[in-house]
């Protein structure tokens, strides 16, 4: 029994073949997926998230706004997904959120307003969050820090960022989501990383359509290729595969406030 905390379902990116792609998760052991709504108004990405989650029982959805779209959005559309996200109970995260200062596609200044908007607001949803960071640590953790509480609350996906970053999320109360990068033979320092972080705030995630693990590498990820992520940590860590599975689901139900022994596997 696997999971898939990041992925990326959107017909841009698979087309018609979203349902095989499950299919195949599904085939491979996953338990369960949480498909990333991240939308505007353009791309309606958030309603395409939500669709999966109604039609599939073993996946779930988020709405945000992602820190690339950041100035596509204002306070008005961030009520709406708000709306949504209340009226929907298979919506069961805020994400994914943050900053991007690699690609810079939205002005950074507007990330950073963005971003602590939508803190606020999952907040006060009482949802927790998923959290993009790329090459913004400093910023992120500013952001970040007045939401702290013991309580988990949020994951720092598809973490690549320093042992700083994992301390202090640790510390903050986040999770840390671990994707295909952890295969790749140039990710020493990440595998070290993952190696010390505390067993229950520890996730693993396609982040699909990107980033496939070894052997998969270069190849449009989806999924059902998480095993080999999965695989990978379990060896990083010296774990029996059987227990991890249990203690990443635990992880996953624990943060996300789902059910997953009600999931019809
Ligand atoms: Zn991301
Ligand atoms: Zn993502």
């Amino acid at each position: 029994m696997y999971l898939d905390s990041h992925a990326h379902l959107e017909e841009q990116h698979f087309g018609s073949e979203v349902d095989a792609v499950l299919g195949r998760a599904r085939e491979a052991g996953l338990a369960v997926v949480l498909a990333i709504g991240n939308g505007s108004r353009k791309s309606g990405g958030h309603r395409e998230a939500q669709r999966l989650a109604a039609r599939y029982d073993f996946v779930f959805a988020t709405v945000g706004v992602h820190p690339h779209e950041a100035q596509e959005s204002d306070a008005r559309f961030l009520e709406e997904l708000a709306d949504l996200a209340r009226s929907d109970a298979r919506i069961v995260a805020w994400g994914e959120i943050g900053l991007d200062y690699h690609y810079d596609f939205s002005p950074r200044e507007t990330q950073r307003a963005v971003f602590a908007d939508q803190l606020k607001m999952a907040r006060e949803l009482d949802l927790p969050v998923v959290i993009h960071s790329r090459e913004a640590e400093e910023d992120t953790l500013t952001l970040l820090r007045p939401w702290a509480r013991e309580k988990p609350w949020g994951v720092l996906h598809c973490f690549t960022g320093s042992r700083r970053l994992a301390e202090e999320g640790l510390a903050m109360g986040l999770a840390i989501s671990f994707s295909g990068i952890l295969t790749f033979p140039k990710a020493g320092d990440l595998r070290e990383i993952a190696g010390a972080v505390p067993s229950d705030r520890i996730l693993v995630e396609s982040d699909c359509p990107y980033l496939a693990p070894v052997p998969h590498r270069g190849r449009r990820n989806e999924p059902a290729w998480v095993v080999s992520t999965f695989e990978k940590l379990a060896e990083i860590r010296g774990d029996a595969p059987a227990e991890l599975q249990k203690q990443l689901l635990g992880n996953f139900s624990t943060l996300f406030n789902v059910n997953i022994d009600c999931l019809g596997r």
